[in-house]
């Protein structure tokens, strides 16, 4: 998969690209992310890419200009059949979006600073806008980072064991389980006896409970598409922590 990214800082975009699990898969030639300095295609003396907002108001906006021509610049390499504007105003990034961006062949990410780009190249040359969530950072990069990171894990060979991917929080609809690891007893508090069992069955129904029990703690609008056996476990949640559970079911 190839991902240009359209900047006005390329550096911040690259460091983090030559670490861990990125860093192996770019290596690896699984992923190539190319990064284009949008001011390379300032026309003046000055190299100025923002101009002041029509209509007033702070701060400054991105000119068409430069995005433009830096958008197009790539079209020999990319297909462009995805231009994406990270943008706080976009559709919100979920895992469901990350599985259908890594199924592509080519990306192109737009990051911007200021106070945005103008809206003439959201309408035409940017195919969507997407947002890593409800709060505003100061520019696009590390947005695009974590777009980035999110679809190379969900390219083959990139997490060693897929397996590790689908247990993941979010990958089946709800939040992943705990986890623990050696040693068995620290500072009095004990490994739960069923992870040291071997009973697979156990250890997997124990999981999905304890994921249960987070998701309604912290995310219970992701309860909406259940099995019988979750809604059973739930059940079971609700009558340990001393509420009804027919309000639970309804
Ligand atoms: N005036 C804009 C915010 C500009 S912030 C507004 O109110 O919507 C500057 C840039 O940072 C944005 O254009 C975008 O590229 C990036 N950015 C900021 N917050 C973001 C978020 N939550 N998701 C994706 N990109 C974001």
């Amino acid at each position: 998969m190839r991902i240009d990214v359209l900047t006005l800082f390329p550096e911040l975009v690259e460091a983090p690209l030559g670490y861990s699990l990125l860093g192996k898969a770019i290596e690896q030639g699984v992923l190539t992310v190319e990064t284009t300095n949008i001011r390379d295609f300032a026309t003046d003396r000055h190299r100025t890419v923002d101009d002041e907002p029509y209509g007033g108001g702070a701060g400054m906006v991105m000119m068409c200009g430069p995005l433009a021509d830096a958008v197009e610049s790539l079209k020999p390499k990319n297909s462009l059949r995805r231009v994406i504007l990270m943008s706080p105003r976009g559709r919100r990034l979920d895992q469901a979006l990350v599985r259908e961006l890594a199924a592509e062949d080519d990306l192109v990410l737009v990051c911007a600073r200021y106070e945005g780009v103008d809206q003439r190249i959201a309408d035409t040359l940017v195919t969507e806008e997407i947002s890593i969530g409800d709060y505003v950072l100061s520019g696009g990069e590390l947005p695009a980072l974590v777009l980035i990171e999110a679809v190379s894990r969900m390219l083959p060979g990139v997490v060693g064991k897929w397996e590790s991917v689908e247990t993941d929080s979010f990958f089946n609809g709800i939040l992943g389980p705990p986890q623990y690891t050696r040693p068995p007893e620290f500072r009095g508090m004990e490994v739960p006896g069923v992870l040291r069992e071997g009973n697979h069955a156990a250890i997997r129904r124990w999981r999905r409970k304890e994921a249960l029990r987070a998701t309604r703690l912290n995310r219970p609008d992701l309860l909406d598409d259940l099995t019988d056996e979750d809604k059973k476990l739930l059940a079971e949640l609700a009558r340990e922590c001393g509420e009804d559970a027919k309000e639970m079911d309804r």
